[in-house]
């Protein structure tokens, strides 16, 4: 059976620009129900934490960089088919190649300014939910 939850963040750079009330609104219009979010800055640490799986790829600093350059809303959703749902809302990592009205397609400028994050798979939700919130943190 398909997971109901998927994580997402909006990144510094989308944050910065101030796109993260339209991106809200387009994933309240989705049908996502928000069962958690918060405001946060990422330390170097957490940071490397949450991308371990990209260690040792060329853009692994350039990534980090990113992500703690400022302050990302963290974003527990919940529908059905939640993962594949919220990709299809996101686009391609590459803003560029994403489909017209995808997430990364309005607010994203490069592969690595792409604006939002969404996990990839059931298990990395469920790990990354934990790493971001506690159970009493969850509605
Ligand atoms: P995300 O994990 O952020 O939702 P994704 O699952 O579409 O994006 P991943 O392959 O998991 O893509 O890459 C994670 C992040 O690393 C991307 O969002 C992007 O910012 C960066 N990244 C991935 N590939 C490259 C690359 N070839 N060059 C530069 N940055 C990259
Ligand atoms: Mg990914």
């Amino acid at each position: 059976m398909k997971g109901r939850i998927t994580l997402s963040l909006i990144k510094p750079y989308a944050v910065k620009n101030g796109y993260a009330g339209q991106i809200l609104a387009i994933i309240n219009e989705a049908g996502f129900r928000i069962s958690a979010m918060k405001y946060i800055q990422l330390s170097t640490n957490q940071a490397k934490k949450f991308y371990a799986i990209h260690n040792g790829q060329n853009y692994f600093d350039k990534l980090v960089n990113f992500i703690t350059e400022g302050p990302v809303v963290v974003l527990l959703l919940e529908k059905e088919d939640a993962v594949a749902s919220y990709r299809k809302l996101i686009g391609a990592t590459d803003p560029h190649k994403a489909e017209d009205g995808t997430l990364r397609k309005l607010f994203g400028a490069s592969i690595e300014l792409n604006a939002v994050h969404g996990s990839d798979s059931d298990e990395n939700a469920i790990r990354e939910s934990n790493f971001f919130f506690s159970e009493t943190e969850r509605f």
